[in-house]
């Protein structure tokens, strides 16, 4: 028997063996030619997975948290205004690191489990002069979907930059940063660009560079300073050596790796792809009677499900169960309704076969707990779901 449980948490996820032997391949320099090569190779490639061809890459050991610091401490001055457009916890953290640069921060909220309209966001950037905007494509504690296209699209006509936190999105929902606008979209890549946690991936489009470069005040952190990566980054693309921080070198191997499986995909297949998963679990917790937190299947997420516990259920209850039949799934994350729901990811390379298995899985921790439903309806929902 396979001594494992399938991880279905949005966020690490599982990875593609070829990734993880990347891994764990001898340690070169971080400027030898082969490293160069594969360092360049991913810079390249990342322009393709973000869409956005005349954008600069960032690539930075840490997590997602630093590729939002790698926004906010380089487009950020002390009294610009930014706009967080907030579905949820990480919209909230995002709030509290611009404001921590010296950003006068303005948050458009909505209740948990529904975006902000259109028009509250547009009546926000009509009342002030914005710099920035940040939304969560997917903010993962609440599973939300934002509208980034509509809204990148207001923000441009009000000539604000458009920052997309797009951890629990980017390589898996669709996100298209020049085409819709998007000045900087950022991710880790423990979620779908599926490598594990220890890299912040960031690209920056032309008019976020143009904002950079006419800071009148240094960036006020240092390790996430544009100033020091920007010839770096070049460097490594031109396959020249350079020296700033060391760079994670297996990680960047692992990422050269999968960014190729990604492109090879292809963006439009990858994108449908996890609509199909999505759609697929929320047809079985439909059959199963579970609600979703999302409150419109507009908000709901492609690489991750909110659903909320039947009544008479606990996670306490629920979620050990589950992880006994094999498949791990993760509690809430709202501080406000935490105890309300539990998340299931689907991103990066998980399969209609995992998503099956996390149906059955879910049926045999529910049926444990004394839930009442039909024995079966969620995994043959799920199945009739992929296979149309
Ligand atoms: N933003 C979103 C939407 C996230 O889901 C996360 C992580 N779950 C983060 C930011 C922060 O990323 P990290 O935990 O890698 O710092």
């Amino acid at each position: 028997m396979k001594d494992r449980t399938l991880l279905m948490i949005p966020g690490p996820i599982e990875f593609e063996p070829a990734v993880l032997a990347a891994l764990g391949a001898p340690t070169t320099s971080h400027v030898a030619p082969d490293f160069i090569e594969a360092f360049g190779g991913a810079l390249e490639r990342m322009r393709e997975v973000f869409l956005c061809p005349d954008g600069q890459p960032f690539v930075v050991a840490g997590s997602g948290t630093l590729a939002m610091d790698l926004a906010g401490a380089n487009l950020v001055e002390p009294g610009d205004r930014a706009l967080v457009v907030n579905t949820g916890y990480f919209g909230d953290r995002f709030g509290a690191l611009l404001g921590r640069y010296g950003a006068d921060v303005t948050h458009v909220r909505a209740p948990i489990g529904a975006a902000p309209s259109l028009e509250q966001v547009a009546a926000a950037l009509s009342e002030n002069h914005y710099k920035l905007m940040t939304v969560t494509h997917v903010d993962t504690s609440t599973g939300v979907l934002a509208d980034v296209r509509s809204l990148a699209g207001l923000a441009r006509e009000h000539d604000v930059l458009v920052v997309v936190d797009g951890v629990c999105s980017i390589a898996g929902e669709e996100l298209r940063m020049t085409e819709w606008g998007v000045d900087v979209a950022l991710t880790a890549s423990q979620k779908a660009i599926s490598v594990p946690p220890g890299l912040a991936l960031l690209v920056a489009g032309p008019r976020a560079l143009a904002a950079f470069h006419n800071r009148t005040l240094p960036v006020l952190n240092y390790y996430a300073d544009w100033t020091n990566w920007l010839p770096i980054l070049e460097a490594y693309e031109d396959r020249r050596p350079s020296y700033f921080g060391t760079p994670a070198v297996n990680l960047i191997w692992a990422l050269r790796v999968s960014l190729e499986q990604i492109l090879a995909e292809g963006m439009d297949v990858r994108f449908a792809r996890h609509r199909s998963l999505s759609q697929a679990c929320r047809a079985a917790l439909g059959a199963l009677g579970l609600e979703q937190l999302p409150l419109e299947s507009r908000w709901a997420a492609n690489t991750m499900t909110a659903p909320r516990y039947p009544a008479g259920v606990t996670g306490a209850e629920l979620l050990p169960r589950v992880k006994a039949a094999g498949v791990i799934l993760a509690g809430g994350l709202h501080p406000e309704i935490k105890q309300e729901y539990f998340r299931i990811g689907h991103m990066g390379p998980a399969n209609g076969g995992d998503l099956l298995a996390t149906v059955g899985a879910l049926e045999i921790g529910l049926a444990g707990c004394g839930y009442p439903f039909e024995r079966g309806a969620g995994v043959a929902a799920a199945a009739r779901a992929l296979a149309g």
